[in-house]
């Protein structure tokens, strides 16, 4: 590693300096140490200080409440914010959510103490350089996260770090120090108690890092057992089929790295063949099928997000995502205009990398023919889009303004009328005129 010096940012500088001026210590902590000492990109800046609250309001003026019973207020400087935590000590997390009492503290060894691991645990100002009493720089330097003390007491206070352990292995590409590992397995079971909010936060971090495929490791410890128990079945189900190489977990897991780190794309991947298990038959030659399955994993992608508290929007894309995996369809057209009108304009183009990245994660059988079938599929789609061919009745010439004009009545005879011309019209794009279609279908 390079001579130790990090770079604060001038926000971070001044208001670090600001405190120093008025009596108190002030340190860059956690991540943000972590990450430059890697020399990552810091994604923020945290502030650790002697100062209370209203010490710290007084001082900064332009500030807000954001967790002032835990000692955090943030700082507003122009168009960023900065969190400034007081120095603080943990009680229990008995609702796994937030501390039951936080104490602060004149200390700042106690406020390190009381982070997650050594990595997550040092500090550094300007004036004092680095802080960092649990030998966190070293632990870069292996490349291991570590429980700051005792990983068994740590982990019984928050379960939610056992999953952090993961996240943080996953980010990094770090392994996970023997006895936090051990204590994390042996703890694993406790996870079920925590907020479904924050296990869905750290499920897609790890979703969304660099190695996907470390969710592996949330299943070794027991982690996915209480908080995705779906994964862990696709973890016990074989597959003997010339398309495949691996479990269906294993898949699912494989898969999870041959797409962008999208929200969307990532949880597609991790739900598509959730329904495999409960849709697996062994034919006479003893190979095994899924008929069915991805209306099943549609379903479970519902149910695992609602669960996890997911927003609607994703839920809507994911679940699509899922249902339509497997499309197949005739190089034709008209079959892609249709395909686009039921899938969804906005998500049919999303069914190319999921088909991608599904192939990668299957054996190498016929994977020139999947992919040369793609690259026509997605040919025919980019020609109707240059073309504008109508495939939602919002493209179609005739609005149910002319058809109430010529006295059709809204309600389902209307919307028979307009299917029908939209039918025709994917067929046949020519055919979108409104006289056309108006004294086709709806003339007296
Ligand atoms: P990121 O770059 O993803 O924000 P981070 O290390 O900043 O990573 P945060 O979740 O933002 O992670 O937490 C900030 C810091 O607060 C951590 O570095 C760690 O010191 C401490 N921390 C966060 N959550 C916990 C926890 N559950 N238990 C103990 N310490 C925690
Ligand atoms: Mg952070």
């Amino acid at each position: 590693m390079p001579e130790l010096m990090i770079k604060l940012p001038s926000d971070v500088k001044e208001i670090i300096g600001a405190f120093e001026d008025a009596g108190f210590e002030a340190y860059a902590v956690g991540g943000c140490v972590r990450d430059s000492l890697l020399g990552r990109a810091p994604s923020d800046w945290d502030v650790t200080t002697s100062a209370k609250p209203e010490d710290t309001k007084r001082i900064f003026g332009r500030t807000v409440d954001t967790g002032i019973k835990h000692g955090t207020v943030t700082v507003l400087r122009g168009k960023r914010a900065y969190e400034v935590t007081t120095y603080r000590i943990d009680g229990e997390y008995s609702d796994q959510r937030h501390p039951d009492k936080v104490l602060f503290t004149d200390d700042l060894k106690e406020d390190l103490r009381r982070r997650d691991f050594t990595i997550n645990a040092m500090a550094w100002s300007d004036r004092t350089g680095l802080v960092d009493v649990f030998g966190g720089k070293e632990d870069l330097e292996r490349r291991l996260i570590r429980a700051v003390g005792d990983p068994y007491e740590r982990f019984s206070e928050d379960a939610l770090r056992i999953l952090r352990a993961v996240r943080f292995s996953a980010q990094l590409g770090f392994e996970i120090e023997e006895q936090t590992q051990m204590a994390a397995g042996q703890l694993s079971y406790t996870i079920g108690a925590v907020s479904a909010e924050r296990v869905r936060d750290e499920l897609m971090k790890i979703l969304l890092s660099p190695r996907p495929y470390y969710l592996k490791k949330a299943w070794e410890l027991g982690i996915t057992a209480e908080v995705l128990p779906e994964l862990d079945r696709c973890m016990e189900c074989g597959q003997n089929n010339p398309h495949h190489i691996y479990s269906v977990g294993e898949h699912i897991l494989h898969s999870l790295e041959h797409i962008a780190p999208d929200p969307a794309l990532r949880l597609t991947m991790l739900f598509h063949d959730m329904g495999k298990p409960d849709k697996k038959t062994v034919d006479e030659n003893g190979v095994t099928h899924n008929k069915g399955h991805a209306e099943v994993s549609c379903d479970l992608a519902g149910v695992i997000m609602r669960r996890l508290k997911f927003d609607n929007a994703t839920v809507s894309v994911v679940k699509r995502l899922v249902k339509w995996h497997e499309l197949r369809l005739p190089e034709t057209k008209a079959a892609v205009r249709r395909s686009m009108n039921r899938v969804g304009k906005d998500v049919f183009p999303l069914l190319f990398p999921v088909k991608l990245a599904d192939t990668l994660a299957q054996s190498d059988y016929m994977r020139e023919e999947k992919f040369a079938h793609y690259a026509r599929i997605r040919e025919l789609y980019e020609e109707i889009l240059k073309d504008g061919d109508p495939v939602t009745l919002k493209e179609l010439a005739v609005t149910g303004e002319d058809l109430i004009e010529r006295g059709v009545t809204p309600g389902p005879e209307m919307g028979r009328i307009l299917g029908e011309m939209l039918n025709e019209v994917m067929d046949d794009p020519s055919k979108n005129e409104k006289e056309y279609l108006i004294g086709k279908y709806a003339g007296k």
